[in-house]
């Protein structure tokens, strides 16, 4: 087991900048999951770290010994691929064997290993068939434990569930982290998938551009986003951001949003006028009964019941978001209603940079 310390890692195609300067630690056995947007510069980052690209400067540590030159096969890593190519013509328990074969390692120690993981990857009564054989998801499952088989220090996923039907993905989902928590492994895992980050990650570094704009654990990537971007990325829906600016009055500050006044808190570097975002996630805005201080009308404009909640669009003037209720809340389209925003819910933005304030 290892922890993997990146420093200051460039990589560029050509004109492209696929990561610039990005620095990190991924701690020993976390699992650690990078994810953003389709070109962000997950999947280079990832094969820097595996030693399939040359990265242009930086360097990279996997537990005390620096990989940086080296090559793949000397950096004691495993990979699984979104295509989780195995061997056709080779049956299961050959292809799980198959790195273990090319390190020459004694036949008997050979199936021990493969018999271990076939053991904790429920693959035991397919070890004699063909990857024809066998469904998208057990197919998924000979390729991690094709990785597994060859004690890595890290084991880097790229989309390994991404070809996986909805139901598949689910339930690969719930084994890839009960796996983590019996081997406890370092894993490094690419996904653009928001869910599956939340869902695994112990830890999500947030990437845009071949930036890391935020490394946090997943209650915080969701409660605090860094970042607006960050904010409108994860989450379903995304966290809603109310246009206003600043004022400041002998009253103290508030925030005017489309003519109405709301209080808020003193923000250290605030000054009157400074446009600024409210964010604030659906299920944190509340319905007040009556018309207050601290609250904003709005007009609903699409209700949809989705079992577990209500999704509710309303309009405040010319600005939408979006709130979520419990089932069985009857709300109605062209209905009024006066909103709160609690103050420890709300996360303050400037406008212009799309930076949180505090
Ligand atoms: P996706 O989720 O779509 O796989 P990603 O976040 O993994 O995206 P990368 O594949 O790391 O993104 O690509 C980052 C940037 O580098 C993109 O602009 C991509 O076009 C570019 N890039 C990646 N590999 C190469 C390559 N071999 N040659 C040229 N450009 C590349």
């Amino acid at each position: 087991m290892a922890r993997v310390r990146l420093e200051r890692i460039r990589k560029t195609f050509g004109k492209v900048i696929a990561l610039r300067d990005v620095s990190l630690t991924i701690e020993d056995g976390e699992f650690f999951v990078l994810l953003g947007p389709s070109g962000c510069g997950k999947t280079t980052l990832l094969r820097c770290v595996a030693g399939l690209e040359r990265v242009d400067h930086g360097c990279i540590f996997i537990g005390e010994r620096e990989v940086t030159g080296l090559p793949p096969r000397r950096r004691n890593i495993a990979m699984v691929f979104q295509s989780y190519a195995v061997f056709p013509h080779m049956k299961v328990y050959d292809n799980i064997a198959f790195g273990l074969r090319m390190r020459r390692v004694p036949e008997a120690e050979v199936r021990r290993r493969v018999e271990r993981a076939a053991t904790m990857l429920q693959l035991e009564g397919l070890l004699d068939r063909y990857p024809a054989q066998l469904s998208g998801g057990q197919r998924q499952r000979v390729a991690v434990a094709r990785a597994l088989v060859m004690q890595p220090d890290v084991l880097l996923m790229d989309e390994p569930l991404s070809n996986l039907d909805a139901l598949l993905r689910l339930h690969a989902r719930a084994e890839l982290k009960r796996l983590h928590q019996e081997t406890g492994m370092t894993i490094i895992y690419v996904t653009h998938d928001q869910v599956e980050a939340m869902s695994l990650g112990d830890r999500i570094a947030v990437m845009r551009e071949g930036e890391i704009v935020q490394v946090d654990t997943p209650m915080r990537i969701y409660e605090a986003p860094a970042t607006v971007f960050v904010g409108g990325f994860i989450g379903n829906p995304p966290m809603n951001f109310l246009r206003g600016v600043a004022e400041n009055s002998e009253g103290g500050w508030s925030f005017v949003l489309e003519g109405y006044r709301l209080p808020m808190p003193e923000i250290p570097g605030v000054v009157p006028q400074q446009p600024l975002l409210l964010g604030i996630r659906a299920e944190h805005i509340r319905i007040e009964a009556s018309p207050q201080p601290w609250t904003v009308p709005v007009t609903v404009s699409v209700v949809e019941p989705l079992g577990a909640q209500v999704l509710v669009t309303a309009y405040l003037g010319s600005q939408t978001l979006k709130m979520t209720l419990p089932p069985g809340r009857a709300v109605e389209p062209g209905q009024t209603l006066w909103l709160s925003f609690p103050p420890e819910a709300v996360r303050w933005m400037d406008a212009q940079s799309g930076q949180a304030l505090r």
